[in-house]
């Protein structure tokens, strides 16, 4: 920057503040724009006069508010009537403009930028969410946490996309994570369709307009739900798909499976849930999803919506996987089990054992808790019984599966202790 406009930013700084002239000497100041502060009354009465014409003049629905919340810049302006420097106006004044404007437009829809602030979740309601751009580093934990205040679109998806699962894989995703499709910078994929060129019968277009009617159609769920732990997809194994953030820049390569899965309940309807489901591949898929058997079509989404009653039935008999089921038996009858794992828990006086299960799907490990009921007629070998096992040791049950209802997963036959499955250092 100029050096003047820095001089006459430290003159300002002198004049209003003035307090540590050895520290606004060393003042670098980044931007040549001068944030205005939403805590000095005239301006933040300006800035909702602003936003309300646009909804009362032109009739609009919703305004995008760019760069918004303001980054926290310190106001040392002694008229505004606030504590100088930082301070609790900055957040307090950006609130205020929601809630002014939507107490003179009831109706209105606030979306921002960058808008993955708690102080705002009442307020706001569409979010151009840049708060995780490289899946390979983030925890999207900001938008699981709190699906249903706000929308979440802004995924950041780039081309080339050297497959079309290269694109039908990152869309499926990120709407599993309850991103809308859609995205300001890089245009998001409706930009990025029209720069390819994609025709409506593009495998990309078709999936990315069932990807949209989809989130239509369940949208009490996926945009305004509460987003549950996912569910368990059996028999899709994983491929390797390409990725790009930023221009193309940054490739990334992602294993992940064509069927991918996720748990929703509806807004304001407790019990009531979708397992929405996707088939991001070009096949036909024949998977499992937390016990239900479901056929996808080629680049197809899914949905199922379940009552948690039944499904705490279901779940309860599906804790193993079920190779009847998987084979097209919807009949699950009590079977014989196996499972080799470390010991989780002992309850001597109720006779169970905890047994933790680790399952390959494709590349992926899936780990279970499964509980047994031991009988007087479970066999020990190489080990004693119940009051002689550790947590931590490694053991076999054979066992046999229980119906539905049942709190544990089965009856043990016999359990086989192996002791080398424990490393010498723990003994
Ligand atoms: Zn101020």
């Amino acid at each position: 920057m100029p050096a003047d406009l820095l001089e006459s930013q430290q003159k300002m700084l002198r004049e209003n503040w003035g307090k540590d002239t050895g520290l606004i000497d060393k003042i670098k100041i980044f931007f040549k724009y001068e944030g205005m502060c939403l805590g000095d009354g005239k301006y933040l009465d300006y800035a909702v006069s602003v936003t309300d014409r646009i909804f009362k003049d032109y009739h609009a629905p919703m305004v995008y508010i760019d760069t918004f919340p303001n980054a926290a810049i310190p106001c040392y302006n002694k008229s505004h009537g606030h504590a100088l420097g930082y301070g609790r106006h900055i957040a307090k004044g950006n609130r205020d403009l929601c809630v002014q404007v939507l107490e003179k437009n009831p109706t209105a829809i606030l979306a921002c930028e960058s808008g993955s602030a708690e102080y705002l979740l009442d307020v706001m309601h569409v979010t151009y969410h840049k708060g995780l751009f490289h899946v390979g580093y983030a925890i999207p934990l900001f938008s699981t946490v709190y699906q249903g205040f706000l929308e979440y679109a802004g995924w950041w998806m780039w081309p080339p996309y050297e497959k079309d699962e290269d694109f039908t894989s990152n869309l499926a995703f990120s709407t599993h994570l309850g991103y809308m499709p859609g995205s300001s910078v890089g245009g998001g994929p409706i930009a990025q369709l029209l720069q390819l060129k994609a025709t409506p019968e593009d495998p990309k277009t078709k999936f990315f307009n069932a990807t949209v009617d989809m989130r239509t159609k369940y949208r009490d769920y996926v945009a305004s739900g509460e987003r549950l732990r996912d569910p368990v997809v059996e028999g899709a194994s994983p491929r390797e798909l390409h990725w790009s953030f930023k221009g193309g820049k940054y490739p990334l390569k992602m294993s992940l499976a064509p069927v991918l899965a996720s748990r929703w309940e509806k807004n304001n309807e407790k019990g009531k849930e979708l397992i929405l489901v996707s088939n991001d591949s070009a096949q036909k898929q024949a998977v499992v999803v937390d016990g239900h058997k479901m056929d996808l079509e080629p680049y197809s989404w899914h949905g199922l919506e379940v009552k948690r009653e039944d499904e705490r039935k279901i779940t309860g008999k599906m804790t193993v996987p079920l190779p009847a089921a998987a084979k097209g038996n919807d009949e699950v009858k009590a079977t014989e089990g196996y499972v080799f794992g470390p010991v989780l828990g002992i309850d001597i006086e109720k006779k169970l054992l905890t047994v933790e299960s680790v399952d390959s799907e494709g590349n992926t490990a899936v780990k279970k808790t499964l509980k047994f009921q031991i009988m007087p007629e479970s066999k020990f070998e190489a080990e004693e019984g119940l009051g002689k096992l550790s947590i931590g040791d490694m053991v076999e049950v054979y066992y046999q599966k229980q119906g539905e209802g049942q709190e544990f997963t089965g009856i043990v036959e016999k359990i086989i202790y192996k002791p080398e499955g424990r490393k010498p250092e723990e003994g």
